[in-house]
């Protein structure tokens, strides 16, 4: 989710990303007359909702009687390129030229022909749109690249400079100028490129592999060790990965801790949640220190101190089991059974200074002296500095013995005060926080009363972005106080109920239907623009291409809030890294290609099939299209994709897949950057809700 870290003052790039800008959005140019060519409507329909190879003949057939669109012909191209026939694209792409002669158009065929493996005639075409346009940063970048791929790396990082000097911030066009920086033997300008290109967008996980190995050759080991951790994280089953990791590991110059392993799965305690009486103030046990997939984490240990007084009692009977005074350290231990006898795990209690208490159950509930202000932190939390919590912990054993589960039992509005200092910066509008604070308490409600995905670990949620995230104490501030004490049991209602209102970071321009992304009919999951401009969606591969090289213009527009690289993204994914990592679960030999199968109105990829030389194989889950498409997963699944192709005896075999998206995250529901956006614009926290809600209102709880 958004992480007030990331966010940065980006009104420098606020005049849009002019390098990625196809074509046909030259300033300027009067739009072509729209064709009244049903051929081509057909085409375009198809092209957007179905089958991009079907919507590439059908463009064939619109030509023959629209010969003189060049849209058609620009349309037709994308869709040819798309269905895998680069060569076809680069005649489609000169016929759109030949009518309709402008520096972008030229670049556009310059493009195809790069994609085609013809770096030289590419290089032909880019000279002459720029001789007409020489600031076009469309034609520069592919001037650039066409300059590498012919060996020549200094006109390559000549050109490329002045593309990254226009639109600083652009993860691409510094990714490829240090590829060319690297060709000239440049490697500290090189290096200077990539953290660049990763400082853009933390996503963009090309730029960490190449700039780990430039860091290597320079052995710079401890410089390429953390990128190399960031790779492992973002993508656990690479061997390529690891097997690198292991080999700097014994020439870092201080130690650093390699990566913990996610927990294995284990077996599954009786629920333990208590059901809601709808009068009092709901009480959620929130699992701690959980993994990605929200499960208890492997743990042998767990060393809490007080801000005061607390004492550790026992469950089942409230017996007091210890009595710590204010700043002591004690560590609940797991005591492993002895081998050969019929002894069982059992936990301890071992303070700092040697003090030790026996615990007779598998569990322990710490409970502050006064409850009102009391704090407990846990003091060993891998994935974080020493977080400290309202209301008890529980320490268990769980699964079996295995690890120590943390809960969390706090009242909801004290967990949604953790969860909103947590999912929006504090700094962020009020009414934008309050939006935050009534779907955060609202889907906790949820979670713990109707979908109860958690009851099989003994906790309502977890306190990771499986469920939302939620931070404990660390991150209050009077403000965000405010902001959970003005929404005071306030929450999402549909017919009277609570709503199952879910959000995610950024959209991309357009909220996703539930319907479109396979999750359910919910009536108030609708697909609506996150602006208050009655824009209609992009309806053909231009439009498209148009909407996603440019900014969003509603609400979640880049700003002073929202991270220009959450709007808009690119990633150029190495074929050769892909097929290891798909072959990794579907064994589908060679990756020969990747083609879209069915997109939806907000523009999102639902399907898409991936071709290999031994079997295809069709993703079209969000999760999976997303963590499996890249090195580390995409930020959403929003984009369109480019295939770069080499020359291998002959024939085209993928190089690169280009993608360039929008937003982050699922996009169904309330989007955070818009709701920013909005908040700024003056909306209230209950307009904002309902602009992503359709139907939903607000109501409040009976406490
Ligand atoms: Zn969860
Ligand atoms: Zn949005």
């Amino acid at each position: 989710m958004i992480q007030s870290l990331l966010l940065l003052l980006v009104s420098a790039f606020c005049a849009g990303p002019a390098w990625a800008q196809s074509p046909e959005e030259a300033p300027g140019v009067a739009p072509a007359p729209a064709p009244s060519n049903a051929l081509a409507a057909k085409a375009r329909g198809l092209y957007f909702s179905g089958d991009t190879l079907k919507a590439a003949e059908a463009f064939t057939a619109a030509v023959k009687v629209s010969s003189g669109d060049w849209r058609v012909w620009a349309d037709g191209a994308i869709a040819w390129a798309e269905a895998g026939r680069p060569e076809r694209a680069v005649i489609w792409q000169r016929k759109a030229a030949a009518l309709n002669d402008r520096a972008e158009a030229r670049a556009s065929v310059g493009w195809a022909l790069l994609r085609a493996a013809e770096p030289a005639a590419a290089d032909e075409e880019f000279s002459r749109a720029l001789a007409s346009d020489p600031g076009s940063s469309w034609a520069l970048l592919g001037a650039g690249r066409a300059k590498l791929a012919l060996g020549k790396p200094r006109e390559a990082v000549e050109l490329m400079s002045k593309v990254a000097r226009a639109a600083p911030g652009q993860s691409l066009a510094d990714y490829y100028l240090g590829l060319a920086y690297e060709k000239l033997g440049d490697e500290p300008s090189a290096v200077e490129a990539y953290k660049r290109a990763v400082g853009a967008d933390s996503y963009f996980y090309e730029g960490r592999a190449t700039l780990s190995r430039s860091y290597l050759r320079q052995r710079r080991y401890n410089d390429a060790w953390r990128h190399l951790v960031k790779l492992v994280e973002a993508d656990p089953g690479s061997k390529l990965a690891r097997a690198m990791l292991n080999k700097v590991r014994p020439l870092l110059t201080r130690t650093a801790e390699p990566p913990t392993s996610p927990a294995a799965t284990v077996a599954l305690p009786p629920s333990e949640t208590e059901p809601w009486d709808g009068k009092s103030v709901p009480v959620l046990r929130i699992g701690v220190s959980s993994t990605q997939m929200g499960r208890p984490r492997q743990r042998q240990g767990a060393t809490i101190r007080g801000n005061g007084p607390w004492k550790a009692l026992d469950p089942k009977t409230g017996r007091v089991l210890l009595t710590a005074a204010e700043g002591e350290r004690w560590t609940l231990r797991r005591i492993p059974a002895k081998k050969g006898k019929k002894s069982k795990v059992r936990l301890e209690f071992h303070s700092s200074d040697g003090k030790v208490a026996a615990v007779p159950g598998d569990a322990v509930l710490l409970r502050g002296d006064e409850p009102a202000t009391s704090q407990l932190q846990l003091e060993d939390d891998p994935d974080h500095t020493p977080r400290a919590f309202r209301g008890d912990l529980e320490l268990a054993l769980f699964g079996g013995g295995k690890t120590i589960r943390v809960v969390n039992a706090i009242g909801i509005e004290d967990y949604t005060h953790g969860v909103v200092s947590a999912e929006m910066p504090q700094r962020a509008p009020f009414e934008a926080l309050k939006a935050q604070a009534v779907v955060a308490r609202t889907h906790a409600l949820f979670i713990k009363t109707v979908t109860r995905r958690h009851r099989k670990e003994g906790y309502d949620l977890c306190d990771e972005q499986h469920c939302q995230v939620y931070g404990g104490v660390k991150a209050e501030t009077a403000r965000t106080r405010t902001v959970v004490n003005e929404t005071r049991g306030r929450v999402a209602i549909y017919k009277g109920k609570p709503a199952h209102v879910i959000y995610s970071s950024h959209c991309g321009g357009r909220t996703q239907s539930g319907v479109d992304i396979g999750w359910g009919d919910v009536p108030y999951w609708k697909s609506v623009p996150d602006s208050d401009i009655r824009e209609t969606p992009p309806a053909s591969p231009l439009e498209l291409r148009r909407f996603l090289s440019d900014w969003p213009k509603g609400f979640d527009r880049p700003s002073s809030y929202v991270h220009p690289a959450h709007a808009r993204w690119t990633r150029a994914v190495p074929a050769k890294a892909l097929e290891e990592k798909l072959n990794r679960q579907f064994k589908i030999g060679k990756l020969v290609g990747l083609r879209v199968l069915r997109r939806v109105a907000s523009g999102h990829v639902e399907a898409l099939l991936v071709i290999g030389s031994k079997r295809n194989k069709k993703l079209d889950d969000e999760l999976n299209l997303r963590s499996l498409l890249g090195v580390g997963s995409l930020r959403s699944t929003l984009f369109v994709l480019d295939t770069e192709y080499r020359k291998e005896a002959k024939a085209l075999v993928p190089e690169t897949f280009v993608f360039r998206g929008g937003g982050w995250g699922h996009a169904v529901g309330l989007c955070q950057s818009g709701a920013m956006g909005r908040a700024e614009a003056g909306q209230s926290y209950e307009t904002i809700v309902r602009a992503y809600f359709v139907g939903v209102d607000i109501g409040k709880l009976d406490y």
